[in-house]
């Protein structure tokens, strides 16, 4: 065995895309080019109700959505979408809002221009632009609504409403040859061509091609892989991630993480969303939870602090140390959104809130801040691991509460501004 070389540690690898802007007023969100890979989301409120979606926009932004999506699908929808933005702007939301639209674009963004000026970012998907030879034409429009307002644009090539006319053509074409393509691959190349060949036309059109951005979306994790990686050696637009109608719960989670990390690892995205359909009851917020927590897992960004927990097993004495962990993720999470301003770098700490002695200590010691709760037949103690170095021992009832507070003086302690350099 050599041992006279050291383990490579793994790393994702940047992406090489060119940058889109997605601005609104004086403020602006980068995507590719160098930019963090971005969460997005998409609301599921009737856009009609400018209160509702604004509400939706600003829990979605505070959760760590940086650019929220919109249904536009009629008049009065598009004519809502100026008021959700001047409704946003009075609550200090700083994220910019990307319109969706289908079949009716074209004149949406044309006799509704405070809607085109509004939004930042116009989502286009090409199979549902119009068929026959309104297609060319409807699409023209909406690149030159683009082209007029600054805007950078999204084509959106969906599995579900792909292009029928190019899919056809496409298996004519294969049934010509020699050893015909199975049907997937013919569905494949359909998805990908039709993605590039309409940002070549929106090229031709004079659109910047630093403003427009890809998506081929399926609902298959291996079928994802397949297509984004041949979509990425094609070209070089910034590319947005996701794997559509990935379900509910644990499985869209699941299956939306494992899609994306494979891609994420070697480059390829520069925004991501999670579709998750929620559970009944369960907050949109969700997506952007796991949205932030897959790039958070593959060492891409940092959101919010990081706890570290064993699984427990037959050692741990009591649900102490699951309610514990549970406290201290919850307490955590709903403190960021101070936190980002009031404590700079904050989103780095790592907390690691074990369960007995076997992995307890060490697992505490490599964090900046851990507790290794009292297993079976343990004394009832759990020693607080500071920077690596024991410093207390805590006992009795209120171990989560104290906990909590010495998480809380060792953040303002490292990461809260000198009152002198406060502004
Ligand atoms: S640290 Fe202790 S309680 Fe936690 S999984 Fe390991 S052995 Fe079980």
């Amino acid at each position: 065995m050599d041992l006279s070389m050291p383990v490579s540690p793994s790393f994702a690898i940047a992406s090489r895309s060119r940058q889109a802007s997605l601005v609104w007023g004086s403020r602006r969100v980068t995507v590719g080019g160098g930019a963090p890979v971005r969460v997005q989301s998409m609301t599921n409120t009737d856009t009609v109700d400018v209160i509702g979606t604004a509400i939706q926009v600003k829990e979605l932004a505070m959760a760590g959505s940086e650019m929220v999506r919109l249904t536009v699908n009629t008049h009065e929808a598009a004519k809502a979408v100026p008021l959700i933005r001047d409704q946003l702007d009075r609550m200090g939301i700083d994220v910019p809002l990307i319109g969706d639209f289908h079949y009716n674009g074209h004149r949406l963004l044309t006799e509704i221009p405070e809607c085109a000026q509004a939004l930042s970012k116009y989502r286009i998907n090409p199979g549902n632009v119009g068929k026959g030879d309104k297609h060319d034409r409807q699409f023209a429009v909406m690149i030159e609504a683009a082209i007029r307002w600054d805007k950078a644009i999204r084509i959106g090539v969906n599995w579900g409403s792909l292009d029928q006319e190019l899919m056809a053509n496409l298996m004519d074409q294969n049934s010509r040859r020699i050893h015909p393509w199975d049907v997937k691959s013919v569905m494949y190349e359909a998805l990908i061509s039709s993605a590039i060949s309409s940002a070549t036309q929106a090229v031709e059109l004079g659109m910047n091609p630093d403003q427009i951005i890809l998506s081929c979306k399926v609902s298959g994790v291996q079928d994802l892989v397949s297509v984004y990686r041949e979509l990425s050696k094609r070209c070089d637009y910034a590319l947005h991630l996701g794997l559509t109608e990935a379900g509910m719960g644990t499985k869209g989670a699941v299956a939306s993480a494992t899609a994306l990390a494979i891609l994420l690892q070697d480059g390829i995205g520069d925004t991501i969303r999670v579709s998750l359909t929620p559970q009944p009851g369960e907050s949109r917020t969700q997506e952007v939870v796991i949205a932030s927590e897959i790039l958070q897992a593959l060492e891409l960004r940092s959101f919010v602090p990081s706890v570290t927990a064993c699984p427990g097993c037959g050692r741990t004495t009591s649900t102490t140390f699951q309610e514990l962990t549970q406290q201290i993720e919850m307490f955590l999470r709903t403190q960021m959104p101070q936190w980002r301003t009031k404590y700079p770098g904050v989103e780095h700490l790592k907390v690691a809130v074990m369960g007995c002695i076997v992995n307890g200590p060490g697992e505490s010691k490599q964090a900046d801040i851990g507790i290794s709760l009292p297993g079976t037949g343990e004394a009832p103690a759990a020693p607080v691991f500071i920077d690596g170095e024991k410093c207390m021992t805590l006992r009795g009832d209120s171990i989560a509460q104290e906990f909590q507070v010495i998480v809380e003086n060792y953040v303002e302690k490292r990461f809260g501004i000198p009152l002198g350099n406060r502004v």
